[in-house]
């Protein structure tokens, strides 16, 4: 096992992981930018160095400076957390290089899955259902016109190395598709470094379910069953919960048991989550791979007691799974609300700033997985999520009045956050009959067209 651990990362995916290592007996070191200097979790840490001013391109993104950090902190190995390099596969390969283990997947892995077009064929020949679409990068407008005339309209031009739910448009027509080509490919460039581009048809009203799997390096795969985050806007999670609501049995495993083999077929080991998206009929398709841990991972360990920090660590150790997957049962439901400082009042623009006064929710089935404590400053140069409110009780009824009381507990004053409109959200027929889909948020409560 590794004595010690850098991890790169920052805010509570950071706190997370300290709290897994002192728990497994592993020291860890911690990096922070200017911006986080006075951060409380980094006492938390064996020691901690500073990598740079704020802007992330200069500190948590600047891979010389990490691998400086771990060479100067001497660890074995490194936490890359959510975001910032965790799905970077040449970080990965630099790090394996430089002997220190990459907590993650082997970079080969990690490169094809990051790759949407890629992840879509490898999926494809594991005999796991993807949205109907290209083959392959759009390299010809007229090619993307007759694709979308075979699928049908409406089609979602998609970036092939897209993510954080920004680079994709919807195409209703073929106007829109000529013209979205173009701009899309344009916009993937710019935020991605890659201007591919490929097509899929636009799903109306699906949800959002994703398979939580591990696999450690002596060949086990094994899933922890699935998660529904179909509450979003913009593409982006804002509630998830395990299990999912109103999802048959016998899809359900058959769900599980795609992201097995499309995990197996990709040579992928360590923890990942095969990302799925679900219409009507139950009829499901693949959307993409997240190669590393997510933000939604405590729902997981909620409901199946796995640690998945700690295993994640376990496994790029090089220790097998010390469970099959007849072992993985789940017990009650678990409900996760994301905490963003945000004003939903005001377009969801950020609201960075000094908390002048906390009260946590506290009691039978609440965990909070937060940094930020009263007298902290939210800096304005990273994500908005402060914090994430977990509960676990025996039925989602319970759940549900569970999260309702623990969000009317909270309060974060200061700033502005996004735990009013969680708790509206909370009281809506639609998400508590699990009747809601990807786009309802923003066509039903902010009144958006879809
Ligand atoms: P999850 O499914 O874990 O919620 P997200 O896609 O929300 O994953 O990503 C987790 C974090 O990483 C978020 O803070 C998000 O903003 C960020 N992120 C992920 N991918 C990208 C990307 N390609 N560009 C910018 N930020 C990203
Ligand atoms: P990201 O890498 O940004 O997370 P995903 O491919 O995972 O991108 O898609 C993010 C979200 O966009 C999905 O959860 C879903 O709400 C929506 N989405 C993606 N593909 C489709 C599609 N083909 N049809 C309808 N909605 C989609
Ligand atoms: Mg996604």
């Amino acid at each position: 096992m590794f004595q010690r651990i850098l991890i790169a990362n920052r805010g509570e995916i950071a706190l997370r992981i300290i709290r897994a290592c002192r728990e497994l007996g592993i020291e860890t070191v911690a990096v922070f930018s200017e911006a986080d200097r006075g951060a409380h979790y980094l006492s938390l840490a064996d020691e901690a160095y500073c990598i740079g001013p704020p802007p992330a391109t200069d500190s948590y993104l600047a891979v010389n400076r990490i691998i400086s950090a771990a060479e100067v902190g001497n660890v074995q190995a490194i936490h890359p957390g959510y975001g910032f390099l965790a799905e970077n596969a040449e970080f990965a390969e630099m790090c394996r290089a430089c002997n220190i283990e990459f907590i993650g997947p082997p970079h080969e892995a990690m490169a094809k899955l990051g790759d949407k077009v890629t992840a879509r064929q490898i999926a494809q020949e594991a005999q796991v259902p993807v949205v109907p679409g290209s083959d392959g990068v759009i390299t010809d407008p007229k090619e993307a016109l007759r694709i979308a005339e075979e699928i049908g309209y409406p089609v979602l031009i998609k970036a092939t190395a897209g993510g954080g739910g920004k680079g994709m448009r919807v195409a209703r027509n073929e106007m829109a598709l000529k013209s979205g080509l173009q701009a899309a490919a344009l916009e993937a460039e710019k935020a991605f470094k890659n201007p591919g581009v490929y097509l899929e048809k636009y799903v109306e009203r699906p949800r959002h379910i994703e398979v939580q799997i591990i696999a450690d390096t002596h060949g086990n795969v094994v899933h922890l069953w699935e998660r529904d985050c179909t509450m979003q806007r913009k593409h982006q999670k804002l509630i998830e919960e395990a299990p999912a609501t109103n999802l048959p049995r016998k899809v359900r495993e058959e769900i599980c048991a795609a992201a097995v083999r499309l995990a197996k077929a990709a040579g992928y080991t360590n923890a990942g989550t095969v990302e799925f998206i679900v219409d009507r009929d139950f009829n499901f398709y693949f959307i993409e791979v997240n190669a590393r841990i997510q933000v939604e991972h405590p729902v997981t360990e909620m409901i199946t007691g796995v640690d998945l920090i700690q295993q994640q660590i376990r496994v790029a150790a090089g220790e097998p799974l010390p469970f099959k997957q007849k072992d993985i049962t789940t017990h009650g439901h678990a409900i996760e609300i994301r905490i963003n400082a945000e004003d939903p009042d005001h377009g969801f623009r950020g609201s960075p700033g000094t908390i002048t006064k906390l009260r946590l929710p506290g009691g039978p089935g609440v965990r909070l997985d937060t940094h930020v404590y009263e007298g902290y400053t939210v800096p304005p140069y990273y994500d908005s999520m402060v914090g994430k409110l977990i509960i676990h009780r025996p039925t989602r009824e319970q759940a549900l009045a569970c999260t309702r009381r623990a969000l009317d507990e909270f309060v974060v004053d200061g700033i502005k956050t996004t735990i009013p409109l969680a708790r509206r959200l909370l009281d809506l027929d639609a998400f508590i009959d699990g009747e809601i889909d990807t786009t309802y948020l923003e066509r039903e409560i902010l009144g958006h067209q879809h």
